[in-house]
């Protein structure tokens, strides 16, 4: 016998037998459905409707290829749902299975719990985000991130904008309007996401004069570019762009040197800047805020959501006489962070603060997950799809612009197919529930478990196994 799916309602359209509309559900039987009430419950009787419409509407236009006496109640409400399930939010979380930690396009760095917790509680009512609660006047907003941060990076004053190349522009536009800053030609780089240094530069009136060769800049370079319309020397960290073999850049201290012998100001941008030394996980170390400062920079910027492992921000630290230029140009009120971002920064810096960086902070575990660990849980992924699926050895990268050639040795689940049916498959798990993101590479398709959060693992090894078996 075959299996026909069950028809619940004929009670409309039904114009004789041979109408290939009769037998069709009417909108109301839809909507009368426990299954249809539980999607008006989530978003409303209006949205549902409009939905079930324009389902039923697809169906009436194409029933000449089939009998509507075979679409059941069931097909149809399985269909509403999945379409209810993108109505109104395109932003919604997905799951990271490509290894690349920073990624920027699945947006960068997760939170810690203590971060969303802190990000939640500000926004849920009022805040003294302008207010000082002991005098009963007004605050500023700047104020609630200085003394952690220095407390962390040893600089004297900081500010906190949007993000880094807010940052960069509010501190030429401050700083060195109408003047020219002198950049090594070898870090007038493309950043991504369209983030050109020098068309940030003249957005900001600051002129750029490039010194030395896109290979080479030496100390004597910085030194020759400096003239009296000179108005700063500025550090970019080529971030995804690695220049390799015969290379030479002057070290942060040498062109504090110059700076300073000349009374300019020494801007550096690090783009990632970490608070903690990557070495201890194989990495090459990446500019340590303190480490910047120390070294005599007088104003250092970096992003909130790199490897510190925050919310989007771009934060300026340094000498407080510039931070106050840059505290009263008005870029600096246009490029403001919200409460959220601003409580969602000192709560990620907390954890360094309290020396639980790598335990609290999610880039800092992925970063330094233990390979027995990585093993694990992609033996459970290659387990949950099958016999075409092994775990392999292979890298994860830190991504988001830092570390460019630096990897991370990882384990990988690696399910081998043909092309088309790999394709199928990312396909696949890009529209299951949670869209986990994978990686076609080297002819097979990869999950690597590092960027997966771990409890996230279970919706990984369910959706294989659906998947695997849908497909056998
Ligand atoms: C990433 C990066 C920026 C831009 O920072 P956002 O926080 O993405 O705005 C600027 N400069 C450098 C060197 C970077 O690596």
């Amino acid at each position: 016998m075959s299996q026909q799916p069950r028809i619940i309602d004929m009670d409309t359209n039904r114009q004789g037998s041979n109408n290939p509309l009769s037998g069709l559900p009417s909108t109301s039987k839809v909507l009368e459905s426990e299954r249809a009430q539980a999607l008006i419950e989530k978003h409303g009787q209006k949205a549902i409707s409009d939905l079930t419409r324009e389902t039923l509407q697809v169906i009436r236009d194409n029933i000449r290829s089939m009998e509507a006496s075979q679409i059941s109640l069931d097909i149809i409400i399985t269909t509403l749902e999945s379409k209810a399930k993108k109505l109104g939010d395109t932003l919604r979380p997905v799951i990271n299975a490509t290894g690349v930690i920073l990624h920027t396009n699945l947006g960068r760095a997760p939170l810690s719990e203590d971060t969303r917790a802190a990000m939640a509680d500000v926004t849920e009512g009022y805040s003294n985000l302008e207010y000082d609660v002991t005098t009963g006047s007004r605050g500023s907003r700047f104020s609630h991130l200085q003394s952690i941060i220095q407390r962390l990076t040893g600089a004297e004053d900081s500010i906190v904008l949007n993000n880094n190349a807010g940052a960069v522009l509010a501190t030429l536009a401050a700083i060195c309007k109408d003047g020219e800053v002198i950049v090594s030609r070898g870090q007038l780089v493309e950043i991504g996401g369209g983030f050109r240094v020098p068309d940030v530069m003249s957005q900001s009136g600051a002129q750029l004069k490039e010194v030395g060769t896109t290979n080479r800049t030496r100390a004597a370079d910085y030194e020759s570019g400096i003239s009296d319309k000179t108005k700063a020397l500025m550090r970019v960290h080529p971030s995804n762009f690695l220049i390799s073999g015969f290379t030479e850049e002057t070290s942060l201290r040498e062109i504090v040197k110059v700076g300073h012998e000349h009374n300019l100001p020494v801007i550096d941008d690090i783009g990632s800047g970490a608070l903690l030394d990557l070495r201890p996980y194989g990495l090459k170390p990446e500019p340590l805020l303190s480490e910047c400062i120390d070294d005599g920079a007088d104003l250092v910027l970096a992003s909130g959501d790199k490897l510190i492992g925050g919310p989007q921000a771009g934060l300026i630290i340094g000498k407080s006489t510039l931070i106050d230029t840059i505290r009263k140009h008005p870029l600096t009120r246009v490029l403001r962070p919200d409460k959220a971002t601003i409580a969602g920064i000192a709560a990620t810096l907390k954890h360094y603060a309290l020396d639980e960086a790598t335990e609290k902070i999610p880039i800092w575990q992925m970063i330094s997950m233990n390979e027995s660990i990585l093993q694990q849980r992609a033996q459970r992924f290659a387990e949950a799809w099958g016999s075409s699926a092994q775990v392999v050895t292979g890298k994860s990268t830190v991504g988001g612009g830092s570390l460019p050639g630096q990897t991370l040795t990882t384990r990988l689940c690696a399910i081998s197919l043909s092309q088309q049916k790999l394709e199928l498959v990312s396909k696949e798990l890009r529209a299951s529930e949670l869209s986990i993101i994978s990686k076609i590479q080297d002819g097979v398709l990869q999950l690597d478990p590092r960027t997966v959060l771990i409890d996230q693992d279970i919706q990984v090894v369910n959706t294989l196994e659906k998947i695997s078996k849908g497909m056998k």
